[in-house]
């Protein structure tokens, strides 16, 4: 007998930890909608207890749709165990106050999203929990910044909204010569494009908001790694309650079926349109790692299978608001937050996310008044081209 072929990405997001006969003989998973378990008799509960069998107890620690997800998502990142949140912001906290005691240091690479830092700088800081923070990508700012006392580095990659790349086996080797565990958010990634613990990331997170539920109508986070690691993450989960509901499960469960075909389309549109607005007279700059110009190309060739659907471009001597007059000539992508889904949305992202920031802040975090961030939905590709063809002659 030959050996069976790995399966790939599409039969995994297709069929990975369902059952192969359902409730009701059903070919879709049902959706569950029960607070709790029922045993048929004392015996029943502590066999339960002594874990001689594997079932549901109360709906804080889990429902049979969640585990049904957790395994689609384990096998498509290549991971033991993954761990599923009421969103990607619940599933880093989670993890976070899993990890981290008074007195612990986290290193971030300051790409990362604003919030994640915010909740290390502004609410680990009140448990004793010390965060820094280096410049994206530069390695030895992040080892001058690991002590005794670090216990997580954690990045983005690639990042948003510059897309730096970050070189992952030298980011999994800085942890491992420190003894200090990763974590990378990948949101942007997508276990299409990038596979972080291929190459040693402890721990890998997605906002599932995003690509992996990719139809804009849903909210969860996820994070993957091994059994041993995930152990007390998943026990303070079922203390934290930041679970999802049946019906959002299903929804992400649904979204994932046609994960790879979606992750295809956004890569071929966020590369046509990055090659379109490198080439078009109003734009200034282009920020997409598929871009020969991109400064990580190189990298991003050899550690990536595609680039995503997010692209973020200057627009050539504008102010906010001639860019503003761009955005809001877009007659396909919807002005909104989020990424990922299937529908186009743009925003600029002085508007959008750092309005109430000071301007010196926002100039180092690198965010120009004349940025636009584009995330690349799932339509025809020459659709959303024209459509920015003539947005872009909006004075
Ligand atoms: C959206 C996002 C998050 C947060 O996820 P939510 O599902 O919105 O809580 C974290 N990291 C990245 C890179 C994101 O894009």
């Amino acid at each position: 007998m030959s050996a069976t072929p790995k399966p790939g990405l599409s039969t995994l997001a297709i069929h990975a930890g369902e059952a192969r006969q359902k409730i009701g003989d059903a070919i879709t998973d049902a959706i569950i909608c029960a607070s709790t378990y029922t045993f048929t008799s004392t015996q029943a509960v502590i066999d339960f207890i002594e874990q001689k069998q594997e079932r549901e107890e109360y709906g804080r620690y889990g429902n049979p749709g969640e585990k049904v997800v957790e395994k689609k998502l384990a096998a498509l990142e290549g991971g033991e165990e993954a761990i599923l949140y009421a969103s990607g912001m619940a599933a880093i906290v989670g993890l976070l106050m899993a990890k981290l005691n008074a007195g612990d240091e986290v290193v971030f690479f300051d790409e990362c999203y604003h919030r994640s830092r915010e909740f290390c700088t502004k609410h680990l800081s009140r448990f004793g929990v010390v965060t820094r923070q280096v410049r994206a990508c530069d390695y030895d700012a992040m080892a001058a910044a690991i002590n005794p006392n670090t216990k997580l580095l954690i990045s983005e990659s690639p990042t948003n909204p510059h897309l730096s790349v970050v070189d992952l086996a030298r980011f999994a080797d800085l942890g491992r010569r420190h003894k200090v565990e990763t974590l990378i958010d990948a949101t942007l990634g997508t276990p299409y494009n990038i596979r972080p613990i291929e190459f040693g990331i402890d721990y890998v997170l997605h906002s599932a908001t995003k690509y992996l539920g990719g139809h804009n109508d849903l909210l969860a986070g996820v994070i993957i790694g091994s059994k041993s690691k995930l152990e007390d993450v998943r026990k303070l989960r079922g203390i934290m309650g930041a679970i999802n509901g049946p019906h959002n499960i299903y929804l992400l469960e649904r979204g994932l079926k046609t994960f790879e075909l979606r992750m295809q389309r956004h890569n071929e549109n966020g590369q046509a349109i990055a090659e379109f607005l490198a080439a078009h007279p109003r734009v200034e700059r282009v920020y997409y790692p598929g871009l020969k110009a991109h400064p990580y190309y190189e990298l991003a060739r050899q550690q990536m299978r595609g680039y995503g659907g997010l692209v973020t471009f200057l627009v050539k001597d504008a102010d906010w608001r001639q860019t503003a007059n761009i955005v809001d000539s877009t007659k396909i992508a919807r002005i909104a937050p989020s990424l990922g889904g299937v529908e186009s949305l743009i925003e600029q992202p002085l508007v959008m996310s750092y309005y109430e920031i000071p301007t010196e802040d926002r100039q180092r975090f690198g965010i120009p008044d004349n940025m636009i961030r584009l995330s690349c939905g799932i339509e025809n590709t020459e659709d959303l081209i024209a459509d920015l063809a003539q947005a872009l002659g909006a004075k």
